[in-house]
């Protein structure tokens, strides 16, 4: 049984590391990151080259199933990983971790709506967490951002007044709340990315009565299994193991 496991996420560590090695797991990088963190077992890093090139790539490495336990905004390759594997009859699992419950945050459906809001609500002070390739919605906003990413954006994108912090979680809430205060942050920007590894902040927002706007996820593909949990998703692959024997 092989298993392509699409990755660059914890979740997807703890799920190679929970099959590895009796099942023979391919994990995959988008190679976005210098020095990402690796799952055990054996890994692929870069595109595919569409959906045409994943669908080349599965048939070519005879690929039993695909577990797509990317990021929940990843959502170009978890869409080509539906389409591809629909088309090739290949079983496919999308393991999604829980969203965060969004309380009274102020909700966008994107970076852009959540810079209109900014601007709309005068925030003045903006703690910026939604992403690297989210910047470039801030660039012309009047605010002072403290962005927080694990690369560096493209200087051509960032605000006019802003501090750029290059770190990678997880964070935890004393710090969270330190930072908030620190820097007198008047709103949060993030992602409902879900998950513990940066829940922190949306606590220490709460803690300060800092209003939080948050980016909703963007939708699921049409009809695709989904679990919530890396024992749901290995028990869908040993499930699939036994019945293959
Ligand atoms: P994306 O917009 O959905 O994907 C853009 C392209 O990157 C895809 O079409 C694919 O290229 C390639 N790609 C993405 N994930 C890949 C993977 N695991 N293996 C091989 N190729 C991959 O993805 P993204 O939002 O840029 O995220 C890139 C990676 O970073 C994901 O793997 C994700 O798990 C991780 N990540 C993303 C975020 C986030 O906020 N978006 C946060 C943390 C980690 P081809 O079309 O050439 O195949």
């Amino acid at each position: 049984m092989k298993v392509l496991l699409l990755g660059g996420t914890a979740e997807a560590r703890a799920l190679a590391a929970a099959l590895h090695p009796a099942v023979e797991v391919i994990s995959s990088l988008a190679g976005r990151v210098p020095d990402p963190a690796l799952p055990v077992g054996a890994v692929r890093v870069g595109g595919f080259g569409g959906i045409d090139g994943l669908r080349r790539w599965l048939r070519d490495q005879r690929v039993d199933a695909v577990v797509d336990a990317t990021h929940p905004f990843a959502a170009t390759i978890t869409a080509h990983a539906a389409a591809a594997c629909a088309e090739l009859g290949v079983p496919h699992l999308i393991l999604a971790r829980p969203a965060w419950e969004p309380g009274d945050a102020l909700r966008v459906a994107s970076n852009t709506e959540a810079a209109k809001t900014v601007a709309d609500q005068h925030f003045a002070r903006v703690f910026l967490t939604s992403g690297r390739s989210g910047v470039a919605a801030f660039t012309d906003s009047a605010a002072w951002f403290l962005i927080r990413v694990v690369t560096a954006p493209d200087p051509d994108t960032l605000p006019r007044h802003h501090r750029l912090l290059l770190s990678r979680g997880p964070y935890h809430y004393d710090a969270e709340y330190a930072l908030l205060r620190t820097h007198r942050i008047d709103a949060l920007v993030t992602k409902n990315s879900g998950g513990a590894m940066t829940r922190a902040k949306l606590d220490a927002a709460a803690a300060l009565g800092v209003p939080v706007v948050m980016v909703d996820r963007p939708p699921l593909p049409d009809g695709a299994t989904t679990v919530g949990s890396v024992e749901a998703a290995a028990e869908w692959v040993a499930t699939l193991a036994d019945l293959r024997r």
